[in-house]
């Protein structure tokens, strides 16, 4: 039986991560788990948000399901799920955006895949004072990190039975970085006669998904526009509450919702579990436990159709995990 790691996360991660722990069981799934703490626990415990154990436990499981994961903002630590992404190689975040049944949301049948490159762009971590009015951040873009995600969406593309990929990014200004990023995605194009491939520029881009989503498939970015663009995306299929995640290495993958912790609404027992649970669904496929991946989707669209026991951004009044009992009701 394969051992999963699971991080419970700050904020409200703990509450999500059960809510998906229960459900995940409840369908029968065959897994056990390895609890591990990270983030704001594990600094107060362990002096580190992100203790050496942690990452051990996900080189040995090769699986790991996170809740998010709260990162200070302007000062403080490097952000964990940064270094995590990192330190493992999980070169890959794979966001799925579809409109699921009973959600109220301003699209129909959206149907979107964003591959978001994990590793480098301005999240490389290279930034620094000039002097004490200047500040300055590197832009890293590198041939082999850009073939490779642009490899992975097409690859991904051919097995999910997808028939376009679009290549996002600024290289009218940023010639030489997102330059060589859309060099690198026409070359690699070129090897998937199969599969439709066009670019557009990140804002067009922005403008085009709001407007019309259903032109486009799967998406492959750098990673910054890959974070905005998802949470773009989120917004067509219902918000951050339903959006799933994963992030992929050559060995190791780690499945989180696209949302953060949500630290206001900690210990309230008030958000959607949905994003954490479908991302565990993503888990479960990946595994090969489709049957307990199919068995809590089906449950979850039962749910969202009945649209009672749904939380607060869906239109309910229900509690996270009033939610996830719902879901185990409809297994
Ligand atoms: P957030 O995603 O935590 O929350 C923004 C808003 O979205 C919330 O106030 C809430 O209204 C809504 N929301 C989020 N999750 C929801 C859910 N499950 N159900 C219903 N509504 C939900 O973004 P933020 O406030 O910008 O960030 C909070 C912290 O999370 C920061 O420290 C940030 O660095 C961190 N973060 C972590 C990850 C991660 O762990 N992968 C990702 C993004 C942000």
């Amino acid at each position: 039986m394969p051992t999963i790691t699971l991080i419970p996360g700050d904020g409200t991660g703990p509450e999500l991560t059960s809510a998906a722990r229960r459900v995940i069981e409840a369908a029968g799934a065959a897994v056990t788990w390895e609890v591990v703490e990270a983030g704001e626990k594990a600094l107060e415990r362990y002096g580190t948000p992100l203790p050496e154990e942690v990452l051990a436990s996900i080189r040995r499981n090769r699986v790991a399901l996170k809740g998010p994961l709260t990162t200070p903002v302007g000062t403080g630590f490097r952000s964990v799920n940064v270094a995590l992404r990192q330190a493992l190689g999980l070169y890959a975040n794979l966001r799925p955006a579809r409109t699921l049944p009973g959600i109220p949301s301003r699209y129909q049948d959206v149907d979107l895949v964003v591959v978001r490159e994990n590793t480098e762009d301005l999240y490389a971590g290279i930034e620094h004072m000039v002097g004490e009015d200047a500040a300055e951040s590197i832009k890293i873009i590198t041939r082999r990190a850009s073939e490779r995600i642009v490899r992975f969406a097409f690859e991904y593309a051919l097995a999910h039975g997808r028939h376009k990929v679009t290549a996002v990014h600024k290289a009218n200004i940023m010639k030489c970085t997102d330059g060589l990023f859309l060099a690198c995605a026409r070359k690699v194009a070129e090897e998937y006669p199969a599969i439709a491939f066009e670019d557009r520029i990140v804002d067009n881009m922005c403008l085009q998904l709001v407007q019309k989503p259903e032109l486009y498939d799967v998406l492959v970015m750098p990673n910054l526009y890959g974070d905005i663009i998802s949470d773009l995306c989120a917004g067509l299929v219902g918000g951050l509450g339903v959006a799933p995640g994963a992030n992929l290495g050559e060995e190791v993958a780690v499945f989180e919702p696209v949302h953060g912790s949500a630290p206001k609404y900690a210990g309230q027992n008030k958000v959607n579990p949905l994003a954490t649970i479908l991302s565990g669904v993503m888990m479960l496929e990946h595994i090969g436990e489709t049957a307990a991946a199919a068995r809590i989707r089906r449950a979850v669209e039962r749910v969202l159709r009945a649209g009672k026991q749904v939380t607060y951004d869906l239109g309910g009044q229900a509690g996270t995990q009033e939610m996830a009992d719902a879901i185990i009701a409809a297994l």
